[in-house]
C-alpha cells in the first residue's frame, strides 16, 4: 500500500490495474452513446455503385464533347430512371438516359448533365456545353472503401456513426458492456429526502451527485444508499457491492477521525489498499482498493471533495473500464480571471469556468473553495491546477487547467 500518493500516481495505480470490462453485441438504434468493442469494417463501397448527385442526363462525354450555345448537340433520351431503379438500356452513341439524384449511372455512360442546362422536347434533348468523362459522377467509394476501418474500438458510437454503420447493412454494433458501479454513502447524520431533518442532521447530497455523474457517463448505476459509521454495516454493504459491480464508490469515513472506520471496513473484507491518502486539497483521505478485479474508490465525505476525487480519480479508471481510448482530462493553459488570495502549501484544485474569449483561453474562479462547497461546482467546468507551495495569485496570470466539463455548452 502506498500512502499519500500524488493525483497522478493514484490514476496510473488504478489504470494499470484495470482492463475493459465485457462486450455484447446491441441493435443499432440503442447503440448511440455506447463504446465500441471492435474495429468496425466497411463490407463493401459506400456508395456501392457509380451514381449522380442531381437530376439530369447522363451521356458520353465525348458525344457532347463539340457542344456550344451556338451549336448545342442533340441527343436522343432512351430511358427514365428514378432512385433506386436501374437502367434497363445502355448509353450508347448520340444517346442519353434521363437520371434521378441517387440513381446508378446507367452503363456506357460517363457524364451527367443537369436538367437545368438542358432543352428537351419530347424525346430530343439539346447540350450546350460539355462536360469532362467523370463529371457530375459520384464514385463508387467515394464515403467508405471496402475494407476500410470505420471507426475503431474504443471509439463513442455517435449519431453519425449510427448512420454510417447503419448505411453499411449493419443491423447490430458490438460494443462494451455498461460498467457497473455500486455506489454508497457513509455517515450518521445522514438522511435521505423522504426523512424530516432532525436536529445534527444533513440531506444526504453525496449519494444523488454521484449517482448523477455515474449515468452522466453511462454506466449502470446501483445506489446501496447511506450507512452509519459502523465497521460491520459498512463492510457487508462494501461486499454487498462488490458481488456485483464492477466498482464500487462510497463516501465518507476515510479520514483519520473515530468514527472513520471505511479503511477497516475494506481490512475486514480482506481488499487489498492500492493507496491510502492523495496529495490534493480537496479530497486528500481518498483511499482505493482492490478486491477480486473489482475496485473500491473511497472518497472523503465532503461533498466538493467527493466530486472533484469523483472526477479525478475515479472517472479515468471507469472510463478505462468502459473500453475507451481516452481517459484523463484535457490539459490546457489559461490566464486566471481572478485574484485568489489564499497561499496552497499542498497542490489544490480550484473550481473555475473555462471559456475561450476572443481567443484567449481563460478562467474564471466558480465561488467559494472550501471542501464542504457545493455551489461552486455547479458552473464549475474546469479545475484550476495550483502547485504545492503556490502564494497569493492573481489575476492575468498564467495556470495550468484541467477540463472536466462542457466548454462550449453543448
Ligand atoms: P467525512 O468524510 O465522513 O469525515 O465527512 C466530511 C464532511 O462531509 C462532514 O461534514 C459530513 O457531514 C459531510 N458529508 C459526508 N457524507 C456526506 C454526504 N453523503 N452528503 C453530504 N455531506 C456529507
Ligand atoms: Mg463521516
Amino acid at each position: 500500500m502506498r500512502r499519500n500518493v500524488a493525483l497522478e500516481e493514484a490514476q496510473d495505480l488504478l489504470l494499470s490495474l484495470a482492463d475493459p470490462v465485457g462486450e455484447c453485441q446491441l441493435a443499432l438504434f440503442d447503440a448511440v452513446g455506447r463504446v465500441l468493442s471492435r474495429d468496425i469494417e466497411a463490407p463493401f463501397n459506400l456508395p456501392p455503385f457509380d451514381k449522380s448527385p442531381l437530376d439530369g442526363y447522363a451521356v458520353r462525354a465525348q458525344d457532347i464533347a463539340q457542344a456550344s450555345a451556338d451549336n448545342p448537340v442533340v441527343l436522343e433520351v432512351v430511358e427514365e430512371v428514378a432512385a433506386g431503379h436501374t437502367a434497363r438500356r445502355k448509353v450508347t452513341t448520340k444517346t442519353a438516359i434521363k437520371v434521378m439524384t441517387g440513381t446508378a449511372i446507367p452503363a456506357g455512360a460517363d457524364a451527367v448533365i443537369k436538367f437545368e442546362d438542358v432543352r428537351r422536347a419530347g424525346n430530343i434533348c439539346k447540350f450546350f456545353h460539355p462536360v469532362k468523362a467523370g463529371g457530375n459522377i459520384v464514385p463508387a467509394g467515394e464515403d467508405v472503401r471496402k475494407g476500410e476501418v470505420i471507426a475503431a474500438r474504443g471509439t463513442t458510437v455517435s449519431p453519425a456513426l449510427v448512420g454510417l454503420i447503419a448505411a453499411l447493412g449493419y443491423a447490430e454494433v458490438p460494443v462494451f458492456d455498461k460498467v457497473k458501479i455500486a455506489v454508497i454513502s457513509t455517515g450518521d447524520e445522514l438522511v435521505d429526502s423522504s426523512q424530516k431533518l432532525q436536529p445534527g442532521k444533513i440531506y444526504n447530497s453525496n449519494l444523488p451527485s454521484l449517482v448523477a455523474a455515474c449515468l452522466k457517463l453511462g454506466t449502470q448505476i446501483t445506489a446501496l444508499g447511506n450507512v452509519p459509521d459502523e465497521l460491520d454495516a459498512i463492510a457487508n454493504i462494501i461486499s454487498l457491492g462488490l458481488a456485483d459491480a464492477d466498482i464500487v464508490i462510497t463516501t465518507g469515513g476515510v479520514s483519520v477521525g473515530d468514527y472513520d472506520v471505511v479503511p477497516d471496513a475494506l481490512a475486514r473484507l480482506g481488499a487489498d489498499v492500492i493507496y491510502r491518502g492523495v496529495n490534493m486539497k480537496p479530497g486528500s483521505p481518498a483511499v482505493a482498493a482492490e478486491a477480486n478485479g473489482k475496485f473500491v474508490i473511497c472518497l472523503s465525505g465532503n461533498p466538493a471533495a467527493a466530486l472533484i476525487t469523483f472526477e479525478l480519480i475515479a472517472v479515468p479508471l471507469i472510463k478505462k473500464k468502459m473500453g475507451l481510448n481516452s481517459y484523463l482530462p484535457a490539459r490546457l493553459g489559461a490566464k486566471l480571471g481572478d485574484d485568489f488570495a489564499k497561499a496552497s502549501p499542498q497542490r489544490r484544485f480550484l473550481r473555475g469556468r473555462f471559456q475561450v474569449a476572443e481567443g484567449v483561453n481563460r478562467v474564471m474562479l466558480t465561488g467559494e473553495q472550501g471542501n464542504g462547497v457545493l455551489k461552486s461546482l455547479v458552473n464549475c467546468n474546469a479545475y484550476v491546477d495550483v502547485p504545492a507551495g503556490s502564494g497569493r495569485m492573481v489575476a492575468g496570470q498564467d495556470v495550468s487547467v484541467l477540463i472536466v466539463g462542457d466548454v462550449f455548452g453543448r
